[in-house]
Formats: C-alpha cells, sequence, structure tokens
C-alpha cells in the first residue's frame, strides 16, 4: 500500500504524522519542489526576518525515522488518476493507494513589479533573500496592507527601517477582517511610524542609480531600496486541474476531504472544502494541520468529516491578532473592550448563538468562543458588550 503526499507544507507534514500515530504502515511518500523537508511558513515573515532561523514542521529524523520517503526539489507534473500515478519532474511515476493533493499557494504576481529589489514572500528561500536585502536597507515600501504585507513592515520597523505601505482599500485588512477591524490594525501600524497610505496603489516603478522610484494613482511618489509586493496568494490547483479534477477557488473537497476523482485527498490552503454547509477555502496554518489530521483518520478506516472551527492568528509588534469560527457579516461585529485601546474582541452573533470572534490581545476570550461553538449557548448583544459580566460564564450558561 503506498499514499503519496504532494506537497512540502504542513499539511502534507501532518498527513504523515497521523498516518504513522495511527499505525499506517504502508509506504509514504512526500513529494516537494522545495529544497527543505516541510517547514511552517508564519515565521518567515516574523522572526526569520528579524534574525530567526526556519522552523522544521517536523525534526529531520523523524522522516527516516518514520518510513516517510522524502523526495525533494521534486515537481508532480501530471496525475493520472485512472492509472492511478503521479508523474514526477525527473521522469518517475509514482504508483498510488492513495493520492494526497496539499500544494498550496503561491504569491500573486504584480505585472510591472519583478526583478532586482523586488520580494515576494512564500518561501524559505523568499525570506532569506528579503532577510539578505533587508540588513543593508533603509526605505522599505510594502505594496498590500494583508497579513504578509502587514508582519513584514512589523518586521521591519522592528530592525529600525523607514516604512510606507500602499493599500488600496480604507484600511488594512479590510476585506478579510472588515473595516472596524482595520481602522484598530491601521491605528497600530501608524503609531510605530509606518506611514500606511490607504486607498492608494503603486502604479510604477522605476529603478534609479540607487534604488526604486515608486508612482501612486494619486500621483504621490516614494522612494524604496527594496519593495514587498504582498498583493494575495493564488492556491496551486494546476495539476488536479489538469488531471481533470474539480476546482473552482481551489482543488474541490467533501467535508471528508476527498476531490472529486477517486482515493484523491486535497487540504490545507489549496483545498476548498465543504465546511458546515458552505465552501471555504482558508489559508491559515492551523486548518492545514487539523486537516491533516481529519484526512490521515479517513485513510485508516473512519469516516470523519472536517468540523473544526477556523482559528488563526497574526503579530503585529506586540499585538496578536486573533480569531476563531467564522463572522457571517463583518459589517454588524458586537464589540467587547476598546478599539483605541488595542484591546477588544469582536463577536459574530446569529440568533443569540456566537459565528465566531475576532480578537486583538484578548486569548482568553478566543479560548472561550471556541469551546462555546461546540456547546449550545444563548447570549444577547447587551451581554456581549457588558465587561462586567465574564465571557466564560456567560457562554457556558
Ligand atoms: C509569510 C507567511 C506568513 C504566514 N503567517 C501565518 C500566521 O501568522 N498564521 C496563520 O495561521 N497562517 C499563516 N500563514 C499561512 C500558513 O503558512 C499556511 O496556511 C500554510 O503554510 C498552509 O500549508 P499548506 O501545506 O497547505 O501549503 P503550503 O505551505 O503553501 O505548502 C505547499 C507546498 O507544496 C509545494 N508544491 C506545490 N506544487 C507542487 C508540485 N506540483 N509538486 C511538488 N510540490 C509542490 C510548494 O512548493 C510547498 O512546499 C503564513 C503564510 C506565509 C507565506
Amino acid at each position: 500500500m503506498r499514499y503519496v503526499l504532494v506537497g512540502g507544507g504542513v499539511a502534507a507534514a501532518a498527513t504523515a504524522a497521523a498516518l504513522r500515530r495511527r499505525g499506517f504502515d504502508g509506504e509514504i511518500v512526500l513529494v516537494s519542489d522545495e529544497p527543505e523537508a516541510p517547514y511552517e511558513r508564519p515565521p518567515l515573515s516574523k522572526d526569520v526576518l528579524t534574525g530567526g532561523d526556519i522552523v522544521p514542521a517536523r525534526k529531520p529524523e523523524w522522516y527516516a525515522g518514520n518510513g516517510v520517503e522524502l523526495r525533494l526539489s521534486t515537481r508532480a507534473t501530471a496525475v493520472d488518476v485512472a492509472a492511478r500515478s503521479v508523474r514526477l519532474a525527473d521522469g518517475d511515476d509514482l504508483r498510488y493507494d492513495a493520492l494526497v493533493l496539499a500544494t498550496g499557494m503561491r504569491p500573486r504576481g504584480l505585472p510591472g513589479f519583478d526583478g532586482d529589489r523586488i520580494h515576494y514572500l512564500r518561501t524559505a528561500a523568499d525570506a532569506r533573500a528579503l532577510r539578505a536585502e533587508l540588513t543593508g536597507a533603509e526605505r522599505v515600501v510594502v505594496l498590500g496592507a494583508g497579513f504578509v504585507g502587514c508582519e513584514v513592515a512589523a518586521s521591519a520597523i522592528g530592525l529600525g527601517k523607514q516604512v510606507t505601505i500602499f493599500e488600496p482599500e480604507a484600511t488594512p485588512l479590510a476585506r478579510v477582517l472588515g473595516v472596524k477591524i482595520g481602522a484598530a490594525v491601521l491605528d497600530i501600524h501608524r503609531a510605530r511610524g509606518v506611514e500606511v497610505r490607504t486607498g492608494e496603489y503603486a502604479v510604477t516603478c522605476t529603478r534609479t542609480g540607487d534604488g526604486l522610484v515608486l508612482d501612486s494613482n494619486l500621483g504621490h511618489r516614494a522612494e524604496a531600496d527594496l519593495v514587498l509586493v504582498g498583493v494575495g496568494a493564488l492556491p496551486n490547483v494546476e495539476l488536479a486541474d489538469e488531471a481533470g479534477i474539480a476546482t473552482g477557488n481551489g482543488i474541490l473537497v467533501d467535508e471528508y476531504g476527498r476531490t472529486s476523482a477517486p482515493d484523491v485527498w486535497a487540504l490545507g490552503d489549496v483545498a476548498a472544502q465543504q465546511h458546515h454547509g458552505r465552501r471555504v477555502r482558508v489559508e491559515h496554518h492551523d486548518n492545514a494541520l487539523r486537516q491533516g489530521q481529519t484526512i490521515a483518520a479517513n485513510l485508516t478506516g473512519e469516516e470523519k468529516p472536517h468540523t473544526d472551527p477556523h482559528w488563526f492568528w497574526s503579530d503585529h509588534y506586540e499585538h496578536k491578532l486573533q480569531s476563531v469560527g467564522h463572522a457571517s457579516d463583518l459589517d454588524d461585529l458586537v464589540l467587547r473592550g476598546s478599539v483605541e485601546e488595542g484591546s477588544f474582541s469582536a463577536f459574530s452573533l446569529t440568533d443569540g448563538r456566537l459565528d465566531g470572534v475576532i480578537s486583538l490581545g484578548r486569548p482568553g476570550d478566543v479560548l472561550a468562543v471556541r469551546r462555546a461553538l461546540h456547546t449550545p449557548h444563548a447570549v444577547t448583544v447587551d451581554e456581549l458588550r457588558d465587561e462586567s459580566l465574564p465571557l466564560k460564564q456567560l457562554l457556558s450558561r
């Protein structure tokens, strides 16, 4: 019996580990086009830029010790679902009994913004190149105030750089967390000295003798020693798509992780999953890990839907932003705490039940909501707003 995992991220590594934990004793082959064994991507925009090391998903010796064959620097180029085999770039065909696609995402390119001093960030190699250039840079321009852009800005400020962010929306993170939370994030970055230019985007980038000059849609100009483009990422669906596996905004999977092809599964950032009746594609670390556990369970005889509420975190200087669940309406969140003081939770409530929370600096609230999402509870807007009522008690009545 051979299970082939395509992908060098935490999703593939978590699947391999959970398969072994559950006693699967067949062959596991993990194919990645990166030279490193799977590692954690979250530190790439944080500690790795300020001097930390790459963090492996598992210790290097774990793979050999657990009989997981690593095929690194090797791209999977085609899948034949009828023959149940994967073609690798080195010409090998790997027959599989189950195929797990965890191909993740790649940064969205911005036309006209590439070449020397212009960086994108997804891989360890990208982070090393960015760090090397960041050291000697003074002026850093970040295009896009999404998670990656904001975190790189925070790291660059930590290194004493002068940082400008161009963000076409009204606030950072507006599309994913709404403008209320975005405004809080905007204040945090401005307070730390980042020049955040909202409603503005760079249209051209010109090379000068000692750097880059960017011109914006509003006619402003910014000079940079380096530019980080953080304008989103695209799911790597091509391998599945060309094999005739159903794709859309990601590889389509049911609640168990199955694709439209027999014995082909998908997870992590690339998978558009059925989750509590909705189709979602989640671009966060914890989801990739947990889906790996679900798929391993299903590959070892269980019938386990993936129902965990999605949780993520993002670091902005000393502030930790966290979210769990799904906010049904980002414009209608119930606030507890103070946006101005950078300590609040914003709850999403439907008919007295919480759907999720987005929190800044309040990890206890996130934990309480995470528990409550699995249990019956009833709470009102006024109770949620009232700080004198402990949240844990409110949600366990
Ligand atoms: C800079 C950065 C910071 C982040 N910070 C946070 C954070 O603070 N909190 C959070 O929750 N999440 C964060 N994330 C998101 C998190 O890292 C992802 O959700 C997670 O990496 C998803 O794991 P994955 O295994 O699904 O995909 P990926 O990590 O993208 O891994 C996919 C792997 O598959 C390989 N691959 C693709 N196609 C092929 C092929 N055809 N053949 C062989 N190999 C292939 C890729 O090279 C890659 O190694 C961050 C991401 C980045 C980039």
